[in-house]
């Protein structure tokens, strides 16, 4: 028996270690959930691999690959054929049929690669490759071998089933998601945070999103779109946890105590205590922001120091040193750029300053929140008072 299947690969060495086991069936959740919309799936663990096959019926391989690439970790997807069997004539059968529907009649280089994990097989890697290449040879003219630089290379892995293969399709790469602690990003729903909070899970940060909501002045559509940028951020990381943290009452407490200039400052001091709480309830390791610095009044440096002093967790900020081309690019890349520019905003007018102060002075600041009396337990019951959804 013969059928279509997706061959997926992923990065073997940083999966070695006792977690090995935990970030194979992350991989394979992940995968799961991304593909069952569209039909009955197993999602097969073959050593060192992961194959995808259908329960019935073809596989749409357009469909299916973006879904599969997608996932963090993954190195990329090989669409091809798994045989029930190791004999070699039906290999080479499939071979022909493959490199046939392939190439056709175009003139072609190439060579077979095969790879052997059944040992007991009477013939060693090379030599199946050679009699594959030859019965190619033999029945399309227009092939051509090429060890060194072949347009195609046809793979051939004996495993308990056999697997024929020639095209290899990239995914985000990255690191196994989960495999470098975890981050509380600090989600809203404009261009940046999104594309940070993407950087860091690429790396292996398990990261959950905060978003804090100032009903009615930012609108619950507002709310809406930071839960459809997480369900897109959902699709590399398998599921993506969001706190939603109501920040209306402390946000109107301090339009009233501080200075205009500094409201931000001040505003964006309280975010980083609000989210430092949830990380340490959830024993994160570093919080994550979309800064990049000199892009608005509250990324100068002088801001970043005065509003970074809030919190005593490391701060991770993945696009400092990138300009907003380069963000908007990766965002358009990864599918979250369009529905960050759908215009629910995510900060009322009346809480931005006309003229914001670009150059805060730290001693300043604090001098000033020590008089803030009712801050902290505003931002405890806003902590407190948060909805967690979860995608
Ligand atoms: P973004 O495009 O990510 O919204 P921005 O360019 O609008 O960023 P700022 O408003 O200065 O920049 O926000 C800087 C960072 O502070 C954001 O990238 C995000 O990490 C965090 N942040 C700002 N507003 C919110 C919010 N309402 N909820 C959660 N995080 C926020
Ligand atoms: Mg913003």
């Amino acid at each position: 028996m013969e059928e279509k299947v997706l061959i997926v690969k992923y990065g073997e060495i940083v999966m070695r270690g006792k977690n090995r086991k935990l970030f194979i069936s992350r991989l394979v959740d992940s995968i799961r959930k991304n593909i069952d919309p569209y039909g009955a799936y197993y999602v097969e663990r073959e050593q060192g691999r992961l194959v995808v096959e259908s329960r019935g019926g073809e596989m749409d391989f357009e469909l299916l690959i973006p879904k599969i690439t997608c996932v963090l970790g993954i190195l990329g997807v090989c669409p091809g054929w798994k045989l029930d069997t190791n004999d070699m004539d039906e290999i080479k059968g499939k071979a022909l049929s493959h490199m046939q529907a392939m190439i056709g009649q175009k003139p072609t280089t190439f060579k077979v690669v095969t790879r052997r994990s059944n040992k007991n097989f009477p013939l060693d890697s090379n030599e199946i490759s050679a009699q594959v290449g030859e019965y190619l040879l033999d029945h399309m003219e227009h092939l051509t071998v090429d060890v060194h630089h072949p347009e195609e290379t046809l793979y051939v892995e004996l495993r308990n089933a056999t697997y024929v293969y020639s095209k290899f399709i990239p995914g985000f790469g990255g690191l196994p998601y989960g495999s470098s602690g975890l981050g509380i990003s600090l989600l809203s729903g404009g261009i940046d945070s999104p594309v940070a909070t993407f950087m860091m899970a690429k790396r292996g940060v398990e990261v959950e999103g905060v978003y804090f909501h100032s009903p009615p002045y930012t609108s619950e559509r507002a709310k809406q779109k930071v839960v459809e940028l997480a369900e897109i951020l959902s699709r590399f990381t398998g599921s993506f946890t969001l706190h939603v943290v109501p920040f209306t009452k402390l946000q109107l407490y301090l339009l009233e105590e501080v200075p205009e200039d500094k409201l931000t400052i001040f505003l964006k001091r309280a975010m980083m205590r609000a989210a430092e709480e949830i990380a340490k309830e959830k024993q994160a390791q570093a919080l994550i922001t979309g800064d990049s610095v000199g892009q608005v009044a509250s990324q100068t440096m002088q801001a970043i120091e005065v509003i970074n002093a809030a919190c005593t967790l490391p701060v991770l900020r993945p696009l400092c040193g990138m300009d907003k081309q380069e963000i908007v690019d990766l965002g358009k890349k990864i599918g979250t750029f369009e529905k960050s520019i759908e215009p629910y905003e995510d900060c009322c007018t009346i809480f931005v300053a006309k003229h914001p102060e670009t150059k805060p002075k730290k001693s300043v600041i604090e001098g000033i929140e020590k008089h803030l009396d009712r801050l902290p337990a505003l931002l405890e019951e806003a902590v407190k008072n948060r909805e967690i959804i979860t995608l």
